[in-house]
C-alpha cells in the first residue's frame, strides 16, 4: 500500500505546473526572497560617506579567496569614510565567488552586502572582476548597472536584507531591533518581520534557564 500511496502523490502532481516562463523581454520574473544572495554592493552612509574602512576582514573570511582589499589612510581634508582608513582598492572576482555571504557576516561596518541580481555573465575575465567603482552604490543608494547586467524590477531592493536578518549573531534578544546604520537613499531600514512572538518567548526561556543555572551555582 505504501508504494501505491507514493505513486498516488506523484499522479496528483501531474498537471501542476510550478515552473515560471523566463521573461526574456525585460519584464518582471519570479519574485526572489528578500535575503537572496546576488551580486554585491558596497554601501554608503546617509551622508554619502563610504562604509568600507579597508579592514580586510571580508577578504580574510572569504572561502573562495576572491576578494582583494587594500586600505588607505583617509585624507584629513576630504575623508572618504568615517574611519581611519577607507577601502582604496576593492575587488571581487565573480569567477570564484560562491555567494555564501560570509563576507557580509564578517564586515564590521555593514559595508558589503548583496543585491538580488544573479544574471550577469561575462565575455572576458576582466569584466568578471568587479572593482570598487563598480560595486559602490550610486548617489541615490542604488547599485550601479553595468552594461552586461540584466537587472529586473526589485533586484536592487533589500540589498542589506541578509545582514539585517542575521545581526547580531542570532541572539533572540535583539530580533526585530534595528542595530544597523542608515544607508544612503534609504535611511535606517526596518527589521525583517521574522517571528517576534516566538523570538520573545525564546529569549524569555533562555533568560529563565540562565537564571536557574545561576541559582543552582549559588547553592553549590
Ligand atoms: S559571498 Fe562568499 S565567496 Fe563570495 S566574496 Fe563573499 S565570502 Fe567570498
Ligand atoms: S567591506 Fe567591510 S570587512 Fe571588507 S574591508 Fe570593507 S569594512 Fe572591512
Amino acid at each position: 500500500m505504501g508504494l501505491l500511496e507514493g505513486f498516488g502523490i506523484t499522479l496528483k502532481q501531474i498537471g501542476n505546473v510550478v515552473t515560471v516562463p523566463y521573461d526574456k523581454d525585460g519584464g518582471p520574473k519570479r519574485p526572489k526572497p528578500e535575503r537572496f544572495h546576488g551580486r554585491h554592493v558596497l554601501n554608503r552612509y546617509e551622508d554619502g560617506m563610504e562604509k568600507c574602512i579597508g579592514c580586510e576582514l571580508c577578504a580574510g573570511v572569504c572561502p573562495a579567496k576572491c576578494i582583494y582589499v587594500r586600505g588607505k589612510d583617509n585624507p584629513p581634508d576630504a575623508p572618504v569614510s568615517p574611519g581611519e582608513r577607507f577601502g582604496f582598492v576593492y575587488e571581487i572576482n565573480y569567477l570564484r565567488c560562491i555567494h555564501c555571504d560570509l563576507c557580509v557576516e564578517a564586515c564590521p561596518t555593514e559595508a558589503i552586502t548583496e543585491s538580488k541580481l544573479f544574471e550577469f555573465s561575462f565575455t572576458n575575465r576582466q569584466d568578471a572582476i568587479y572593482t570598487r567603482e563598480e560595486l559602490i552604490v550610486d548617489d541615490s543608494g542604488k547599485p550601479k548597472q553595468l552594461p552586461w547586467e540584466d537587472w529586473r524590477e526589485g533586484d536592487d531592493e533589500h540589498t542589506s536584507a541578509w545582514m539585517r536578518a542575521t545581526a547580531p549573531g542570532g541572539d533572540p534578544h535583539y530580533e526585530g531591533k534595528p542595530l544597523w546604520s542608515g544607508e544612503l537613499g534609504y535611511g535606517v531600514r526596518a527589521p525583517e518581520g521574522g517571528q517576534p512572538a516566538e523570538a520573545a518567548a525564546k529569549a524569555a526561556a533562555l533568560d529563565e534557564a540562565a537564571h536557574d543555572d545561576h541559582d543552582a551555582g549559588a547553592h553549590h
